[in-house]
């Protein structure tokens, strides 16, 4: 079985973090741990379908502790934000020149017909990921996985996530979640995925401080994942595996990037007040629209990008954008050199810094250069 919904592996970890947090002195690891840890129990409740009483005085020691952690981690938060409004001019031009041009090739997927959706035997799906990791000489990444039963299958209708990994920066372990895991495209997709955060996370070598300013303020943490989410499609299609369920799931894809995009490119356009103080998320639909109308040309315009059922969510928002954008770029030299070029190791120098426009000029990041490569890729899918 390549996913279990055994809880016993969870339960070890969350034993092993619980010593290393009571032995800690130090503040980032204590961060890093306890979040961890409170993400464990989840996790399990999630594998299980039960609910565990995980009280914050049984993970953080008291409730004083608990204060203490909340007030570090909004300290991150409002560095994100502040870091946001800093740069709201230029993530609006960034990203209403990245809408222009994708909105043409986007607007045809939304009436495609699906293909059905093929079942794999269990050979047949482990040998699928374990050559797709071998082309990149990850494979015994993913052994370790299979192993060491590290790949859980979710089942609680948790939230729209389609999997999630947990990581101890401490100690380095790694525990994949897949929702509703089965032998087929979707669940290699979301391993794929899942697998990018792997190796993003175990290069930080130990950098517990910055792998704390990655994760909690910078708009990279979902680049690398996009890129074994593209790398992932390339390998299928280039080796004609899962042909017509490969071209949809490059359209789902395509799709769910550009409603990151909209949600950005609405944000960028809010008050800084609203933004700082995350008012924007009790606005009602038509306060929304109030706000940012003086940038549309009509009601009806504005319509098209705030949709009735719009959520915001700064940290995913941008995360989910900015990882599309660099992913596109990120994946030529990839694809050509391995990961060991000197874009990806760039990358994985810089990305524990807050945004700055510099991080994608260094790199000639420009809409008009993002819609050449975006083009060539959607040429794939017009069958
Ligand atoms: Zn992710």
């Amino acid at each position: 079985m390549i996913a279990t919904n055994n809880t016993r592996g969870l339960y070890h970890r969350l034993q092993v973090a619980n010593k290393l947090l009571k032995r800690s002195h130090d503040k980032d690891e204590k961060i890093a741990l306890s979040n961890y840890m409170w993400d464990l129990y989840h996790s399990m409740e999630q594998v299980s379908s039960r609910e565990i009483n995980a009280s914050e005085k049984k993970i953080f020691g008291s409730h004083k502790n608990y204060q203490k952690l909340m007030r570090r981690f909004n300290l991150y938060k409002l560095k994100m934000l502040e870091n946001l409004v800093k740069y709201k001019g230029f993530h609006s031009d960034f990203l209403r020149d990245i809408l222009d041009v994708v909105e043409d090739d986007t607007s045809e997927l939304d009436d495609r017909e699906f293909a059905d959706t093929s079942i794999l035997s269990e050979g047949d799906f482990y040998t699928i990921f374990f050559d797709f990791m071998k082309k990149y000489h990850l494979e015994k990444l993913f052994d370790e996985f299979v192993k060491e039963k590290r790949i859980y299958k979710v089942v609680a209708d948790y939230d729209n996530t389609l999997g999630f990994i947990l990581f101890n920066p401490v100690n380095q372990d790694i525990d994949i979640f897949v929702k509703d895991f089965f032998y087929n495209i979707y669940s290699l997709f979301v391993l794929a995925h899942e697998s990018g955060h792997a190796y993003d996370f175990i290069h930080f070598d130990g950098d517990i401080s910055a792998y704390n300013h990655y994760y909690y303020q910078s708009f990279y943490v979902e680049t690398i994942s996009k890129l074994f989410e593209r790398i992932f499609l390339d390998y299928l299609f280039q080796n004609h595996i899962l042909g017509d369920e490969v071209n949809d799931l490059l359209a789902e894809m395509e799709m769910n990037n550009y409603d990151y995009l909209l949600s950005s490119y609405v944000l960028s356009l809010l008050d800084d007040e609203l933004l700082i103080n995350e008012k924007y998320s009790t606005l009602s639909h038509q306060e929304l629209i109030n706000r940012i109308k003086k940038y549309f040309i009509s009601e009806e315009a504005i319509g098209f990008y705030i949709q009735d059922d719009i959520h915001f969510d700064v940290w995913a928002d941008f995360n989910y954008t900015y990882g599309n954008v660099l992913s596109l770029y990120l994946k030529e030299p990839v694809e050509e050199e391995g990961f060991d070029n000197a874009m990806m190791n760039d990358f994985l120098k810089e990305r524990g810094r807050l945004f700055t426009p510099a991080f994608l000029e260094k790199w000639d990041i420009t809409p008009s250069g993002y819609q050449e490569k975006h083009s060539r890729d959607m040429k794939i899918l017009k069958k």
